[in-house]
């Protein structure tokens, strides 16, 4: 069933309330904060453990370079204990020694007859099928995904389906599916899906989708599905481009629709990966804990500009600033962050220029990023001009490594 925006949010987004928002502008007076809707409220930050989630990795069975047991014993020993596997559906095994880019040894035989129903749409799962151990063995969660190819790329986790390649961009009948249809799908199988990597869809790779194009996604499509976006991927001299994007979304959709923001190094090459990671705060280790994690925002995010080789046994490995507790008043005024290792927190809400990027077709400019609006380790939301329906934290830090932040998902803000 399609999700129904609020009146609120429907004239947000047909333009209707001229993006004049129900809370204080520049100098207006400020209304009295209702909630702080705070995705870490089920949070015991004294119990609860911090689980590295590596969600957007590649293996020998797409377009990556090593066979899915190095992918994943790499990513272990450097502390993983989620991951996703999630090869392209559209792409049979080995397409990097089709290329010529690796020796026909070095190709992965799987998977092995009888291949599965829906080849080479199939997800590389279960892990054991492919050479790998099972999660459990890992003492780990593994979650069966794909990164979903045709059309703007999705991920997609917690189920199977993928797009036939022998269709062109169809399902296993020959139907043509769009964006909305390949989500419904993963919905109708009980999945959960994220945007990947915007800027990817720029100039000159692909057509840029214009901003209505993404908030369409998000009105469209269920928030018990699409949960998110991935706001940081692998390239850094785009990184302003997803986080605008980002910003842009949650002014249009918080606290309502939230679109929760993840990391991933989208990693291709165990040893040209980029650290680019998520982080799940979960009472226990459990497929069932990460998916709820997922779904309701109690994760943040890591992105370095430091690039990090998994194929070392003792990688050269970085700090980066560290969450250990979030605590939000009781008044719901302050937001208070306990860290260690950043040189700075810094507080972002709304971008100050809601316009679109008028040439979007043939332009990488990014969309306006979201404004920072306060500077350490708490927030007063009453005493701080301009935060308006959300607001989210940085942390960061700058080394003779590079620069390393870590951000947290975004706390909707409702004003009385
Ligand atoms: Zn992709
Ligand atoms: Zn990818």
């Amino acid at each position: 069933m399609a999700w129904k925006p609020t009146r609120r949010e429907f004239l947000l987004i047909t333009g209707a309330a001229s993006l004049t928002f129900p809370f204080s502008g520049r100098g207006e007076e400020r209304q009295a904060v209702k909630a702080i809707v705070n995705p870490y409220e089920a949070v015991d930050w004294e119990t609860f453990k911090h689980h590295k989630a590596a969600l957007h990795l590649h293996t020998l069975q797409s377009d990556g370079f090593q066979m899915p047991d190095r992918v994943i014993r790499g990513y272990r020993r450097a502390g993983y204990d989620i991951m996703a596997i999630s090869d392209h559906d559209f792409f049979e095994p080995n397409r990097q020694v089709v290329a010529g880019n690796l020796p026909e040894e070095a190709a992965s035989p799987y998977p092995e007859e009888p291949l599965p129903d829906n080849y080479p749409a199939n997800p590389t799962w279960p892990w054991s099928d492919y050479g790998s151990e099972d999660p459990p063995a890992l003492d780990m969660v593994g979650i069966v995904s794909n990164e979903l190819t045709g059309r703007h790329h999705i991920n997609s986790y917690f189920n199977d389906f993928g797009l036939w390649k022998e269709n062109g961009t169809a399902d296993a009948d020959g139907n043509p599916m769009w964006e909305d249809d390949i989500i419904e799908a993963v919905r109708e199988r009980n999945g959960l899906a994220i945007l990947d990597h915007p800027w990817w869809s720029s100039p000159p790779t692909w057509e840029r989708r214009p901003l209505d194009w993404y908030i369409e996604r998000y009105l469209t499509n269920s928030p018990d599905c699409l949960v998110g976006i991935e706001v940081t991927n692998c390239g850094a001299q785009h990184e302003s481009y997803d986080e605008g994007l980002w910003d842009q979304l949650l002014v249009r959709f918080m606290p309502n629709r939230p679109i929760w923001g993840f990391g991933t190094d989208d990693m291709h090459h165990l040893d040209r990966a980029r650290e680019s990671y998520s982080v799940f705060v979960l009472p226990e280790l459990t497929n069932t804990s990460a998916r709820q994690a997922m779904a309701t925002g109690q994760f943040y995010f890591c992105k370095s500009s430091h690039h990090l080789d998994y194929t070392q046994e003792d990688p050269d490995r970085i700090a980066f600033p560290r969450i250990e507790a979030i605590e939000v008043d009781d008044a719901g005024e302050t937001i208070q962050i306990h860290g260690q290792d950043y040189d700075q927190i810094a507080w972002i809400s709304a971008p100050v220029s809601l316009e679109p990027v008028d040439d979007y077709q043939t332009s990488d400019e990014p969309w306006p990023q979201g404004e920072v609006v306060h500077f350490g380790e708490t927030l007063n939301i009453r005493d701080t001009p301009y935060i308006r329906n959300y607001v989210r934290a940085e942390l960061r830090r700058s080394d003779d490594k590079g620069t390393h932040r870590t951000f947290t998902n975004p706390f909707g803000i409702e004003m009385a």
